[in-house]
């Protein structure tokens, strides 16, 4: 018998080859700047027996598993070339209705707990994307448009269950085994075992407004500034995206997106600095239900290959740094990628920084924007087309080091990151790593950036 029937005879999960109907999208990067990588096998688990006879095969063989959620990993954490371990089949979703505890199995999608908290009106700080897995989401922090009012998606976690490297099955949570727990909430997926469910506290919906506002180019630094001094003194209850961006067919836009936790009149006023400093070629400010505003904020991508790099700032952006945004976004050597290239500025802050640096493994606690400079390109544009938006995206980077902070977001991958156990965990790498040595000494979890 060889490695592979072995599997297939010790697991309820089907295994699939390369060339088997479904490997591919069972196996695949979201990104596919990684697509190139083609794993020797996929095992869909069944559940939790499935996720322990997997770790022993792949500790008996020496083959490297990639453990793999929503498949969603910027940097392609997700896939490798040994056994993909593809959670997707553990995603039960409960929830409790007198307590609003909420259990989900490690490989659901965001969407599908969406739209069952949607049955009972409950809410949960989920990201803008209903394909990107919680795994992924939670264990990196996870950060939402709510997130300034509700916190992180592990703000939210209560406990979670695991298979440990060496084949035990622990639950995690304040009481029990709180270095694991901690690790998970905002130490990245992958590194500590097999998260097979999260439990979450969910809350009532709140009444909720959004806003879309998009600017001709020229008044980027006007906008972008006053947008900036807007967020520094919003309630906790708004959040915003603040941004430029631009494709190959049209010069840069600046857009403001973002949810208010209450009605589109006070959101109106939140905005009006920004919408008195220059005119708007685009204004839609309305109430719309948490649901409908979900809907509206969604992430649209036209998918392809991309990079992103992240700073954080702990304030406004100073002028010089805003002009230095512009100018690169006018300087984007381009793409036939639609979604273009450009810079957000995520608002954090509010509840996220409520909860001290050292609380959980998120050491992003004192920032107000989240720097993301990103670009993309397709898979077929030419090698020259795709290194000169990598030599792009890194100049910007290196360049917005005067003016923001060399820390970046884990899940937000950056596999060009030099520094990254700083970059990621700032004061808490060193503990991280601790927790990593006593509980998978041998490293059986790994890949590029594992802890
Ligand atoms: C379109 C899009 C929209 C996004 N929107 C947001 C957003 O609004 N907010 C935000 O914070 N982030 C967002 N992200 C980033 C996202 O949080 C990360 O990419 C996340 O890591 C993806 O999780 P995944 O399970 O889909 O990906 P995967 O690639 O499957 O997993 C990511 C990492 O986590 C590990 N992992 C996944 N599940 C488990 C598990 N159950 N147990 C142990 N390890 C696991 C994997 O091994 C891998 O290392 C977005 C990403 C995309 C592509």
């Amino acid at each position: 018998m060889n490695d592979v029937e072995r599997l297939r005879a010790a697991v309820d999960g089907p295994v699939r080859l390369p060339g088997d109907a479904g490997f591919d999208e069972l196996s695949r990067p979201f990104n596919e700047r990684f697509r190139d990588v083609v794993p020797g096998a996929v095992l869909s688990a069944t559940g939790t027996a499935d996720v322990s006879r997997a770790i022993a095969w792949s500790r008996d063989t020496g083959v490297r598993l990639s453990l793999r959620g929503g498949g969603h990993s910027y940097a392609g954490h997700s896939s490798g070339s040994g056994l993909v371990l593809d959670l997707s089949r553990v995603d039960q979703v409960h929830v409790d209705l007198e307590t609003g505890l909420v259990t989900v199995g490690g490989g659901t999608r965001t969407g599908a707990l969406h739209a069952a908290l949607r049955e009972h009106e409950l809410a949960l700080p989920l990201g803008n994307s209903p394909a990107v897995g919680i795994g992924g989401l939670v264990l990196g922090g996870g950060v939402s448009v709510v997130s300034r009012a509700m916190g992180l998606t592990c703000d939210t976690l209560v406990s979670t269950e695991m298979v440990l490297a060496d084949g035990r099955v622990v639950t995690c949570s304040e009481q029990h085994n709180g270095d694991l727990f901690w690790a998970c909430r905002g130490g990245g997926g992958g590194n500590f075992g097999v998260n097979t469910s999260f439990t979450f506290q969910a809350q009532r919906v709140p009444p909720t407004s959004t806003c879309l506002m998009l600017w001709d180019r020229r008044h980027a630094v006007d906008v972008l500034a006053t947008m900036q001094e807007v967020m520094r003194r919003a309630p906790d209850e708004f959040a915003a995206r603040i941004g430029i961006s631009r494709t190959a067919d049209r010069d840069g836009i600046v857009s403001v997106v973002g949810q208010h936790l209450g009605p589109a009149e006070e959101l109106r006023e939140l905005v009006a600095p920004a919408l008195s400093v220059a005119s708007a070629d685009r204004i839609d400010i309305a109430d719309r239900n948490y649901w409908a505003a979900a809907e509206y904020l969604r992430h649209a991508t036209a998918g392809g290959a991309f990079a992103v790099r992240t700073r954080t700032t702990g304030g406004p952006l100073v002028e010089d740094g805003l002009r230095t945004i512009v100018t690169a976004v006018d300087e984007w050597p381009g793409s036939s990628n639609p979604d273009g290239a450009g810079v957000g500025l995520f608002t954090w802050g509010g509840a996220i920084n409520h909860v001290p640096a050292e609380a959980t493994a998120f050491p992003h606690r004192d920032t107000l924007f989240l720097v993301s400079m990103d670009t993309s390109w397709r898979s077929d544009d030419a090698p020259e087309t795709v290194r000169n938006n990598l030599d792009w995206l890194d100049t910007l980077h290196s360049d917005m080091g005067e003016y923001a902070r060399d820390a970046s977001y884990v899940n937000f991958t950056d596999p060009d990151l030099d520094d990254w156990r700083a970059g990621y965990y700032g004061p808490n790498a060193a503990r991280l790593t601790e927790v990593k040595q006593r509980h998978d000494p041998e490293r059986i979890f790994s890949f590029d950036q594992a802890i």
